[in-house]
């Protein structure tokens, strides 16, 4: 008997024993190939020499150093290259071990530069519903999933929810893509006035929603709205690119292929594409400054902040990306991608969207195509369809909707940047063979 404690209690899950490319290897000799890298974690698939050895070089070299005591050159060179391709404004990083650290390192850090800068009654949150941003307790505040929160809505800090922009479900037919994309920004202004814009300190959002809505870019203009907002009120905008940054979408910050310019950016994932456990708060000068000017200490740490392994793991990963220079070809996959899957699926009676950027893509299912009526939740429809990917060798993410009744099941591609062409064909024939045995 196992005395792991697992996340599905009652689910018997292969074991996994090997990683090869693209594919996943368990126990009994099987093969997946990983369309989902988990949730957008390898983006490198499983088996990348370069970061393999550097892991082992710096485990040789230097384990680990406590960051109350010494920097260290892994952490050091990591964060040169992050900012060397970061948007605009900014210039620091605070490496943590995951996304949900990165994303409570954000929220922390917004809160501390506001009292910095003599404004404390700035502690207001605003985030969107449907949104998922972590699972400590304060990025399950910050997260909108009513699902997810529900058990623990007890404990978490008040934090207001505005609406996603997400065209398929919510525009309208009387509005353009614009004016939908105006009203839903202007839920923030509406938001921050309610709420007394002196009280305001940041809005988080994805700007490329992943694993709640499926791979949902914004329609144009509203991430412009967004930002005007943000500036008008004083608000700190938060970009959490957890799981669409690190080329994902085929931008390294998926911000600067939406034209928006974060004031702090949080990334995990792909960062350590698998390799280490890794993540990072990055933020502007300015919010950097203020604090090293003010009382020089960020009241927020963990044991493993910059780890030297992680680090160097997460170094080699982006060097990879860009020596290889991948981010045109995950555009190119992305768009054969998106054409395999609309050859095997969009006139599939219960798929009623594909969509996404670069290897970041998302397809959602519906009962009826012309209401956009979803399943019934109580079908489990999405873990179905990920025992049924399986059974056909592919490793998919399906997500339940958001059981508001509203945003119905989706599943969520993110394979390897390294896929062949032909790879797309494949993912797009098992996962069309998965939903046509379970719907
Ligand atoms: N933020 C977003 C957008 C995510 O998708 C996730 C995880 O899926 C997180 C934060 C939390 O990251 P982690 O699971 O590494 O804590």
């Amino acid at each position: 008997m196992s005395h792991v404690f697992p996340r599905h209690c009652r689910a018997e899950l292969p074991s996994a024993v090997a990683g090869d490319g693209c594919y996943l290897i368990d126990a009994q000799g099987k093969r997946y190939f990983d369309a989902s890298g988990g949730a957008a974690v390898s983006c490198l698939g499983h088996s990348n020499a370069r970061v393999r050895q550097a892991v082992k070089d710096q485990v040789d070299q230097l384990a680990f150093a406590h960051t109350g005591f010494f920097t260290s050159e892994p952490a050091e060179q990591l964060a040169d290259l992050l900012i060397a391709q970061a948007p605009e404004g900014i210039d620091r990083v605070y490496f943590v071990s995951g996304g949900s650290e990165a994303v409570e390192s954000a929220i922390k850090l917004a809160r501390q530069y506001y009292l910095e800068i003599g404004q404390p009654e700035r502690r207001n949150l605003i985030a969107r519903r449907q949104s998922y941003h972590g699972n400590t307790l304060g990025a399950l505040a910050a997260g909108g999933n009513a699902w997810r929160r529900k058990q623990f809505d007890p404990l978490l800090i008040g934090v207001s929810h505005i609406a996603p922009c997400f065209e398929y479900a919510e525009r309208q037919e009387t509005e353009t893509p614009a004016e939908y994309g105006r009203r839903v920004a202007d839920e923030l202004e509406a938001e921050i006035l309610r709420l007394g814009p002196e009280t305001v300190m940041a809005f988080i959002a994805e700007p490329v929603v992943g694993a709640t809505l499926g791979a949902v870019p914004a329609v144009e203009g509203y991430f412009a709205r967004i930002r005007e907002i943000c500036d008008t009120y004083g608000v700190l905008l938060i970009l959490d690119e957890v799981m669409c940054g690190m080329g994902r979408t085929g931008h390294l910050f998926a911000c600067n292929g939406e034209g928006v310019r974060p004031d702090i950016v949080t990334i995990a994932k792909g960062l350590g594409a698998g390799y280490q456990p890794i993540g990072a708060m990055l933020c502007s000068a300015q919010i950097y400054q203020a604090i090293a000017e003010g009382t020089g200490f960020f009241q927020h740490g963990h044991t493993y902040i910059g780890h030297p392994v992680a680090t160097a793991a997460g170094h080699a990963v982006l060097s990879e990306m860009l020596e290889r220079d991948l981010m045109p070809q995950v555009q190119e996959r992305g768009t054969q991608l998106d054409a395999a899957l609309r050859d095997r699926l969009s006139q599939h009676a219960h798929v009623g969207d594909i969509r996404g950027r670069g290897l970041f893509r998302g397809v959602e299912l519906v009962q009826d195509r012309d209401s956009k009526m979803p399943f019934d939740p109580a079908l489990g429809l999405a873990g179905k369809l990920k025992a049924a990917a399986m059974a056909q060798g592919l490793i998919c993410y399906p997500m339940p909707g958001t059981r508001d009744g509203r945003h119905g099941d989706h599943v969520l591609l993110a394979p390897p940047f390294v896929m062949e062409e032909s790879d797309a064909d494949l993912i797009a024939d098992r996962l069309s063979a998965a939903i046509e045995s379970v719907i």
